[in-house]
């Protein structure tokens, strides 16, 4: 140990000797002859320091342990002593000089291309370069484009910026940035290339067209501007911005995306001005910084953001300071994985996705994080190719497909922000309504950059065609949730309905979007049972061993206790292991029903209640599976988390694609495979239901003159003719009952029925 700390000490010495990262303004280009790009698998902060120590110089976009690797460039003379920190770790350049002279040799004798070169975006531009293709757009398109000037950085540079929109005003705003990071070129060519394609792609493109019609982007490609030219001038690896030194200290620079007002100061960040992460003297201490947080504040408009930096190939969302998830995750995470979606479609590659913390690494005063607590604003970053081997040296023919993917990103979101009041049911819709019962359905609605008036979430229905929507005010429920009730509905009319809420900025919007033009539909209809098993008696399933039928125990409860001590109604049950705790070690085993008969049948659900105990999801499962033949078997449903109920629960499933129509169903409970370890109470089922809407289970609808099955503005001739001239009527409705015409219900159908009639479409 003695030897080793030696060792580490003589190195480190060594190194800040050599040490090249501190240059100043004048000084010539600063070279890595021999630095190695290693990515190091850190398990504590120790091993953090000692990293930094050895001069290390941070190259991922943030640091942690444990979790992921964290890439750095190293001096050559610091590599042997990884040998002796005991980290594992990989060499993925051994001398990141050669590359950077290629690159600078590359760009030197690549042509001066006009800003409307198609092939502008070969290879990296430089800051004058993007500013002339920003006036270059405004120039071809002054209609459509407006270049921005968002304030003067550190050293007295234009951070500039542009904004497209087509014709028309108060649109919802979309900003994109880049260049927080000055070595991450590629993060300036994304922007570009969006900003490229909205411009000169809106005549052709219909899609584009729209968009830039409905939407005001803003599009800012290099934020850290100082940064962006020293890392061309002088250091090709440099992150920060190039505010000089604090007092006592001789390192340059603040990390402008450590810097903003969102736990500002807090972990994922250093206090120390030579570390890559510096975050500042206090938030929003930087120009550049607070020109964007001015930008923004004076365009409540901005409903999304969405900041590019490289490397790593990761799609993320807030929050980075904390591991607690936003308000909004369950948005969230949906654009995530579509914006996933959409980059693995153009190059099938692959970006994984998530909150930043648990993506990465924690971050504070990041700009996610600030756009989303502070301004209520959608905000996304990415992480830019590649995922190393590369890093920020990305050879120039990736620049075109980086910038496609992430185009095709850029479009999702921008779609999902053309309507940015949001809809959700937490609860799902109903997919039937009991005939005569009110339903209520949990409704979350959120504005995108905004709030939600509360009093203005309104619920419009009807169910008859052609006739008013009749409207009704939500019940706030707090947050962002509002109760709904769904109309007591006649047995089998149809109910159409939508919702629409406005943002205290004065946005409305409906769900579903285009409402009333396209509505929610449900019929109310009752249903017909299939199969009804309350346990009482034995159904006479087949059940391997551990599953029985009879009545819990209550167990032996090692773990996890209470257990049920009786069925959910009376006292019996299946279970899987009635007298308690599930056996350790076992294969699956299976609790399987005879055979059901769906035929005729469309709809289809299952409903049962369960007491539910699983205690490890890595090693444990509980399953429902459903077969048409006994041997094939599909997951409807397995367990995503540790549960552990405590309780009888309910539990219901859409069955339809494997049991519609289908002769033969089989259903099967299935436990296991289960690993060492404590048990919980294994699985106990009981008041099992497989029902479906039934058709024809309504008795005839009064007044259904032309017996359609449902009332409709298309009786009123047919009633008509009922009454004046009844023979004529049965000619030309042979299979109809002119007895629908009884509305009032007297047994007879006659001229005192036409009030009772006519009141029918008021209803
Ligand atoms: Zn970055």
């Amino acid at each position: 140990m003695l030897v080793r700390r030696i060792a580490l000490g003589l190195v480190v010495l060594l190194v800040i000797m050599v040490s090249p990262a501190w240059a100043e303004e004048g000084e010539g280009p600063v070279r890595y002859d021999n630095y190695r790009l290693v990515r190091i698998y850190l398990d504590d902060w120790n091993q953090v320091q000692q990293i930094h120590d050895l001069g290390g110089l941070l190259m991922s976009d943030t640091e942690g342990v444990g979790k992921r690797p964290t890439d750095y460039l190293l001096p050559p003379e610091a590599v042997p002593v990884l040998e002796l920190l005991d980290v594992s770790y990989v060499v993925l350049n051994d001398n990141i000089q050669r590359d950077i002279d290629a690159e600078r040799a590359r760009l030197e004798t690549e042509i001066q291309r006009d800003p409307n070169d198609p092939n502008w975006f070969f290879d990296y531009k430089n800051y004058d370069q993007v500013n002339a293709k920003l006036y270059k757009m405004q120039n071809d398109r002054p209609d459509l484009a407006t270049v921005l000037n968002l304030g003067t950085s550190q050293q007295g540079r234009q951070i500039y910026g542009i904004r497209i929109t087509g014709p028309g005003g108060n649109k919802p705003g979309v900003q994109f940035n880049g260049g927080h990071h000055a070595r991450e070129w590629i993060s300036v060519m994304v922007p570009m290339w969006i900003a490229d394609k909205l411009v000169y792609n809106y005549d052709t493109d219909p899609t584009i067209h729209s968009l830039v019609d409905q939407l005001e982007f803003f599009i800012i490609p290099i934020v850290n501007v100082d940064g962006y030219v020293y890392s061309w001038t002088n250091d090709r690896m440099w992150r920060k911005n190039r505010r000089p030194p604090p007092p006592g200290y001789s390192c340059y620079g603040v990390d402008d995306n450590r810097n903003y007002d969102a736990n500002f100061g807090g972990p994922g960040s250093s206090g120390y001005p030579c570390d890559e992460t510096y975050r500042g003297p206090y938030a929003f201490s930087e120009p550049e910084t607070a020109a964007m947080r001015n930008f923004t504040i004076a365009r409540p408009n901005i409903v999304v953001t969405h900041s590019y930096h490289s490397y790593s190939q990761l799609v993320m969302s807030p929050y980075g300071y904390t591991s607690a998830l936003p308000a909004d995750h369950d948005w969230f995470i949906a654009l995530d994985q579509a914006m996933h979606d959409a980059i693995y479609a153009v190059h099938q590659m692959q970006y994984d996705y998530g909150p930043i913390y648990s993506t990465i690494y924690q971050v504070s005063g990041g700009d996610v994080d600030w756009y989303y607590d502070a301004r209520n604003i959608f905000a996304f970053v990415t992480e830019l190719r590649d995922t190393g081997t590369y890093g920020f040296l990305l050879p120039p023919d990736q620049i075109v497909p980086t910038c496609e993917e992430n185009f095709a990103a850029a479009i999702v979101l921008a779609q999902w922000a053309a309507t940015p009041i949001k809809f959700s049911f937490p609860s799902g819709l109903p997919s039937r309504l009991t005939p005569g019962v009110p339903e209520p359905v949990q409704v979350k609605i959120i504005a995108l950059g905004g709030t939600i008036d509360p009093n203005s979430p309104r619920l419009f229905t009807r169910s008859l065609s052609g006739v008013p929507f009749t409207e009704s005010v939500l019940t706030p429920l707090g947050g962002n949730l509002y109760q709904a009730t769904l109309p007591a509905t006649i047995c089998g009319r149809t109910l159409q309905y939508y919702f629409s809420a406005a943002s205290t900025g004065g946005l409305t919007g409906y769900s579903p979007a285009d409402a009333p033009t396209t509505t929610y539909q449900v019929q109310a209809l009752p249903i017909v049972t299939i199969l009804d098993k309350n346990m009482d008696t034995n159904p006479g399933w087949t059940a391997q061993s551990l599953w029985a039928w009879g009545q819990p125990t209550g167990g032996g409860g090692e773990y996890g206790g209470p257990d049920p001590t009786s069925g959910h109604t009376g006292t019996k049950v299946y279970g899987y292991n009635l007298n308690g705790d599930y056996e350790n070690n076992l294969p699956e085993k299976h609790l399987t029903t005879t055979a059901i008969n769906c035929s005729g049948k469309t709809g289809v659900r299952l409903s049962f209640w369960r007491w539910l105990g699983v205690e490890q999801p890595l090693y444990d499962h509980a399953y429902l599976r459903i077969s048409n033949n006994g041997s094939t078997w599909y997951n409807v449903w397995q367990n995503p988390t540790t549960i552990y109920d405590g309780a009888w629960v309910y539990q219901e499933f859409d069955i339809s694609s494997w049991a519609d129509n289908k002769p033969v169903v089989y259903l099967r409970w299935t436990m296991g495979p289960t690993d060492g370890g404590w048990r919980y109470c294994g699985w106990n089922i009981d008041d099992v239901k497989v029902w479906a809407p039934d058709p024809n289970g309504c008795p005839p609808v009064p007044g259904d003159m032309n017996c359609d099955g449902e009332l409709s503005f298309g009786d009123i001739n047919p009633f008509v003719m009922a009454l004046t001239n009844p023979a004529g009527y049965q000619q030309q409705y042979p299979d109809c009952d002119i007895n629908h015409g009884d509305v009032n219900g007297n047994g007879t159908f006659g001229f005192d029925d036409i009030n009772p009639f006519v009141a029918l479409f008021t209803k």
